[in-house]
């Protein structure tokens, strides 16, 4: 049996004219002699009635802070209502479908709320499904703990059931489906020069992903990678070929495949002068460390230690460096650019033009980093736009 994994995300499901694009990508590939296991997202962005936000902004703060259990219940209706209405929606073209809660689909969870992870996946009701000559339409981004509740998978995750289902029925491709026409050099909301990358590994698309490219989940990346089953990048709303992800990568001799950044940094600054005889000074990375703070762009000197923490953890590190009497500075609206590219590795010369390029436009860089695929720069959050736009131009199209 050829089963091919069609995952449609939110913006593919919004309206019944996109579901009617769904539903037709669905019967070109029956007709292609595949078995087709659709998974789907909840319909819509922020603000629409069924949008995962539009769910989570039914309760309160503190009331999901201390009932993640019920938070994740109420986060997969969204879900669960698409799988119902794509069913109607074949039903209508003379398909019969099967619609699927994670948990029914055999995704089993651990209990870790908002974030669960997959302990295995039972594929037999799926099988089942497809040896009827049914669709199954499964409700992404949840699961079951052992102990019976519904669990989510993070947001984005319905990315990582595609990959999961993908893996454990041995799929002979992955096919994300989403409202842009594959990876592109950037995110084409912000570079309106962004071109369309064809072939990328799956490291690459790793780090894309892990850096802040939401085009696809980094995890589900992960998962395939380990399987070698090849995932798709396509547009739900046109026929374009797409990005395919697979070992080799892509062939082109640019240095740079593409540029993404995290918004929501902040940097942090303790000098050993500020603190001098504090013997916690020493000890702070593993007192962040304890407290589950997670830093990057770490750079450590013998009288300062500068690193970045996301601005939710913020709070939290202020409490501690009071409790601890030990003084910082600190910038806040940060974002951190990763310029991306295998290639990058041995060719002198690459971060001179990244710094030539950044302070040509003024842009002031608060820090680097790099390694051997990636070179990370530190702006202040409003010259995102245009430090991804002049560095796109210089790397990515002259
Ligand atoms: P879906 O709801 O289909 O899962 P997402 O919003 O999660 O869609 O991901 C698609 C979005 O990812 C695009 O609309 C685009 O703005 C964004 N994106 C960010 N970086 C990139 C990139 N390098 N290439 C393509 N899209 C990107
Ligand atoms: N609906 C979920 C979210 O918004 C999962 C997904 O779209 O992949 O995070
Ligand atoms: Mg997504």
């Amino acid at each position: 049996m050829k089963i091919l994994v069609q995952k449609f995300g939110g913006t593919s499901v919004s309206t019944p004219e996109r579901r009617n694009l769904v539903v037709e990508k669905v019967i070109k590939s029956i007709k292609d002699g595949y078995h087709p296991v659709v998974v789907v997202s909840a319909m819509g962005r922020k603000g629409e009635p069924y949008a995962t936000d539009t769910l989570l902004s039914l309760i309160s703060n503190d009331f999901k802070k201390d009932n993640l259990l019920s938070t994740d219940l109420l986060m997969s209706c969204g879900e669960i209502i698409t799988s119902v209405v794509l069913s109607d929606d074949f039903f209508k073209k003379g398909y019969e479908c099967v619609p699927l809660t994670g948990g029914q689909a055999g995704i089993v969870t651990d209990n870790n709320y908002n974030n669960a992870s997959v302990l295995k996946v039972e594929g037999e009701k799926i099988i089942e499904i497809l040896n009827q000559g049914k669709i199954p339409v499964i409700a992404g981004f949840q699961g079951m703990s052992e102990e019976g509740y519904v669990t989510t998978l993070g947001r984005g995750g319905s990315d990582v059931t595609a990959a999961l289902l993908g893996v454990a029925l041995k799929a002979e491709e992955i096919d994300i489906y989403t409202d842009v026409d594959g990876i592109m050099t950037a995110d084409p909301r912000i570079v309106s020069e962004a071109c369309l990358i064809d072939n990328m590994s799956y490291n690459e698309v790793f780090q894309f992903a892990d850096q802040g490219a939401k085009v696809i989940h980094p995890r589900a990346v992960e998962i395939a990678m380990a399987a070698n089953i090849p995932i798709m990048i396509k547009n739900t709303m046109s026929n374009c070929q797409g990005t395919l992800i697979n070992n080799l990568g892509h062939h082109n001799n640019n240095i740079v495949t593409g540029i993404t950044h995290l918004t929501n940094r902040v940097q942090i600054n303790v000098k050993l002068d500020d603190n001098n005889e504090n013997k916690s000074y020493d000890d702070l990375l593993d007192i962040l460390a304890d407290n589950c703070i997670s830093i990057d762009l770490i750079n450590v000197f013998p009288k300062e230690k500068i690193f970045t923490i996301d601005s939710k953890d913020h709070n939290k590190l202020m409490n501690i460096m009071e409790t601890l009497n030990l003084k910082y500075t600190f910038i806040d609206d940060c974002s951190k650019i990763s310029i991306i590219g295998s290639r990058i590795r041995g060719v002198p010369g690459v971060m001179a033009k990244i710094l030539r390029t950044l302070n040509n436009e003024k842009i002031e860089v608060l820090q680097t980093a790099d390694s051997h695929t990636t070179i990370w720069c530190l702006v202040k959050t409003p010259d995102i736009y245009k430090a991804i736009n002049v560095l796109h131009k210089t790397f990515l199209i002259e």
